[in-house]
């Protein structure tokens, strides 16, 4: 695999920076996924001191099956350390093993207008998708900021569709500050790294790959799926040997996705000379996929066999998490006075 050709900000980062970024255990990760944020995620992970945390709370606004929850999680963790993340240089956990998560979340509720959370677009996308509009939806943003911030989060990398709720973080921080600790500001006021560089993969249908569409290829996916998943992705009906233009076809869109140069121009050759099907550019993808996550698709059986080298991983980062955490809370009870007598 490679690593990403570029994502930006306009300088670099300073060396005090603090890295946090939070992943959804509500589905099986796609490549959508992967060329989106996982990618980068692991090309960042070890640069600065840093916190990846799966977000198992947020995911409850969607997901209320236990198992599934918990499959989820581990499975997003093994992806993770499967595709290149070093627990000895980062922190992966999992959020809910940091309790004062809430605590944070609650008193910056109390400082939150409702009239901010009204404006997410976020919410009314997913609202506008048929999701329930469950009070957690609506406060999503609320638990984001707490997760940014408990950590002393300087640094987000987002997708540039995140960047509001960034947004509201840093209100929240400032807010905090401004009402609790004017003279001393507890919390930093984050950054978004947008990763702007990243193209919207395509889903099967054409529409952007999205677990909501139902339209995804698995990092992971393998045999009978992935030739299933990838035979469905459509395509127009010129025939067999008729030339065909490569750059408006799903199935080229996702083969640039994984082939070198040289392989992409061969294949970009082969659709605009003719006598080359979709069903040839289909299979070619099988195989590039097949090859481009084959070792990591090795590591992640292997983990997935030994779970508790996983749960070992989580649990001491959980640990710094929790410890780190903890220090932010002790000032925050003090500054807002929340009286403590244990
Ligand atoms: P989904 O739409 O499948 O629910 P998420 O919203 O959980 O995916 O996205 C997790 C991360 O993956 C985000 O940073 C998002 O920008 C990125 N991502 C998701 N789908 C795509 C896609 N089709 N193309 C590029 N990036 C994507």
């Amino acid at each position: 695999m490679e690593a990403p050709t570029s994502s930006s900000t306009s300088t670099a980062p300073p060396s005090d920076t603090v890295v946090v970024s939070g992943i959804q255990p509500s589905g099986e990760l796609h490549i959508g996924n992967y060329f989106g944020a996982i990618r980068q995620h692991i090309a960042f992970h070890d640069k600065h001191e840093s916190y990846f945390f799966i977000v198992n709370y947020h995911a409850m606004t969607t997901v209320h099956d236990a198992e599934m929850l918990k499959r989820y999680t581990l499975g997003v963790a093994a992806t993770y350390l499967a595709l290149g993340f070093d627990p000895d240089k980062s922190n992966l956990f999992v959020q809910s093993d940091v309790p004062q998560l809430n605590e944070l979340t609650w008193i910056f509720h109390t400082l939150t207008p409702v009239s901010q959370l009204e404006k997410a677009v976020s919410y009314k996308d997913k609202v506008a998708q048929g999701l329930t509009a469950n009070a957690g939806l609506f406060n999503y943003p609320v638990l984001q900021a707490a997760d940014i911030l408990i950590y002393g989060g300087s640094l987000v990398p987002v997708g540039a569709d995140q960047k509001q709720h960034i947004e509201i973080t840093r209100d929240t921080a400032q807010r905090f500050n401004r009402t609790f600790c004017p003279d001393d500001s507890i919390f930093p006021v984050p950054d978004p790294y947008i990763l702007d560089d990243v193209a919207v993969v395509p889903g099967v249908d054409g529409r952007k790959m999205s677990k909501s569409y139902g339209n995804t290829i698995g990092i992971f996916d393998e045999g009978k799926t992935l030739k299933k998943n990838v035979m469905s992705i459509v395509t127009d009906s010129t025939p067999l040997e008729a030339p065909k233009d490569p750059d408006k076809d799903n199935v080229f869109a996702l083969i640039k996705l994984f082939a070198d140069v040289d392989k992409q121009a061969e294949i970009a050759e082969a659709y605009r000379a003719g006598g080359y099907g979709y069903g040839h550019a289909k299979k070619e993808l099988i195989a590039l996929i097949t090859d481009y996550f084959g070792e990591a698709r090795e590591r992640r059986r292997d983990l997935i066999a030994h779970p508790d080298y996983v749960l070992d991983v989580l649990r001491d980062a959980g640990r710094r998490g929790r410890e780190k955490a903890e220090s932010y809370m002790e000032r925050v009870r003090e500054v807002t006075g929340l009286l403590t007598t244990y």
